[in-house]
């Protein structure tokens, strides 16, 4: 049984305009202890699905259809409404999250409050849910700390104290401390320089190799999921694209968009290429284009993809892509390889 497997999960916002289609229709699965990547576009739905899994939706996010299922246990069931919003205040939810689901945020250089400690920010994080004295929870943090590679000393630093590494090291702190299976990191490394960027995600490696956990990196930069990720899920416009291990997804590419995608990043390592970016624009998610929603950005559409949505197409064993052509592109890329 998967750890956490996401069935084709619909999430909209509400808006003045209409309603945007964030997520329609995605689906995957992460086992015990694998990394995965989900990549795309700013814009593309990665984190929205981030939100529904934690289900820390704002207000006017509704789930539209699908399921999400930890550990067997269907999470929608326990906490979402009549009307499709979620209850995240629901007890069933919280018992879950933060103890067996955690999440590093985007930006979290400035997620911790400047006018607390950083130590005593995780310890309230502990004792909220765990039944310990606040000597224990100091005890666990100072741990923490040491395990992520920040002196113990600084546990009653000021967040402008710690340098953006050490923030960011400091939110993985928080993030571990209830011990959690499954951690997602939104955008872990992106305010962050190359090099501590580097040592960040040698860290974070090191400790779900340790901890034996499963995590989810949410970025836009494909090198940081080639770099971490067991598996690679990439999402566009809403929709999954292409699902499948890093390297049948890197070698043996078989959807347009990834292709683009992989195109317009630069490889420090084999033969230099030209960088290709994919033209156009991605499209308003209040109004998406009919069938694949990538056919006015993709050099291959037909008449078929402004019709059906395309269904997944299995490659390889385990290698999804969504796209009527996946067979036809697939020999194509390769053959140009
Ligand atoms: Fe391109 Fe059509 Fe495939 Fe979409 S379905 S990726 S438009 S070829």
């Amino acid at each position: 049984m998967a750890l956490l497997e996401v069935k084709n999960l619909k999430v909209h916002f509400e808006i003045e305009d209409g309603w945007v289609k964030a997520v329609d229709g995605v689906s995957f699965t992460i086992n015990s202890g694998e990394t995965m990547g989900l990549v795309g576009e700013s814009g593309c739905g990665k984190t929205t699905v981030a939100y529904a899994i934690t289900q820390l939706l704002p207000t006017n996010g509704y789930i539209k259809g699908g399921k999400i299922f930890f550990k067997g246990r269907d999470l929608l069931k326990l906490s979402m409404r009549p009307d499709g919003r979620l209850d995240d205040y629901n007890e069933k939810i919280r018992e879950i999250r933060w103890t067996e689901i955690s999440m590093i945020f985007q930006g979290a250089m400035n997620a911790f409050n400047p006018v607390f400690k950083v130590g005593d920010q995780i310890i309230e994080a502990i004792t909220l849910h765990k039944d310990v004295s606040d000597d224990e929870a100091r005890e666990r943090v100072k741990e923490l700390f040491e395990f992520v590679g920040i002196t113990p000393d600084r546990i009653d630093n000021y967040p402008h104290e710690f340098s953006g590494g050490m923030k960011q090291r400091a939110m993985i702190a928080l993030a571990l401390a209830l011990n959690p299976s499954f951690v997602i990191a939104d955008e872990p490394t992106t305010a962050l320089d190359v090099i501590t960027q580097d040592r960040i995600l040698a860290e974070m490696l090191r400790l779900q190799e340790q901890l034996k956990m499963a995590m989810m990196i949410i970025t836009h930069d494909v090198s940081v999921v080639a770099e971490v990720s067991d598996k690679i899920g990439v999402m566009y416009a809403g929709l999954m694209m292409e699902v499948g291990e890093t390297t049948q997804v890197f070698k043996n590419t078989a959807h347009p968009y990834t292709a683009g995608l992989l195109g317009s990043f630069p490889s420090i390592k084999g033969k230099k290429k030209r960088l290709i970016s994919i033209p156009g624009f991605p499209p308003d998610l209040v109004k998406p284009p009919s069938g694949c929603p990538f056919h006015p950005r993709c050099q291959y559409a037909r008449q078929a993809c402004q019709e059906g949505r395309p269904k997944g197409v299995e490659v390889e064993l385990g290698h999804i892509s969504y796209c009527h052509y996946a067979k036809e592109l697939w020999d194509e890329l390769r053959r140009r390889e």
